[in-house]
């Protein structure tokens, strides 16, 4: 009987599972790109200081894992607090 083929309909579906999927497994403490950005400074000083910051802070450090651009900006003012590279070339 064709008319069983047409009940299997679900596979058009599985992309949006995925989606939804991907959205539910972010992390429940992410505490977002607006607190993250607030806390960026400290968190970073408290990085370059050897410290680690996902203790006091597990809210943000949740996000850092799971947004990239935070990230980003969190590995810009870490590199700016901790001066430039070793493995840059030393000016002549
Ligand atoms: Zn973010």
């Amino acid at each position: 009987m064709d008319n069983e083929a047409q009940n299997a309909s679900g596979d058009q579906r599985s992309d949006h599972w995925a989606r939804l999927d991907a959205f539910l497994q972010t992390d429940p403490r992410d505490a977002g790109c607006d607190e993250a950005m607030e806390m960026l400074d400290v968190y970073a000083e408290l990085l370059a200081a050897g410290n680690d910051p996902s203790e006091r802070f597990p809210g943000v450090h949740a996000h850092f894992l799971a947004c990239g651009p935070c990230a980003q900006a969190l590995e810009g003012l870490l590199s700016a607090l901790q001066g430039p590279a070793s493995s840059q070339p030393a000016p002549p």
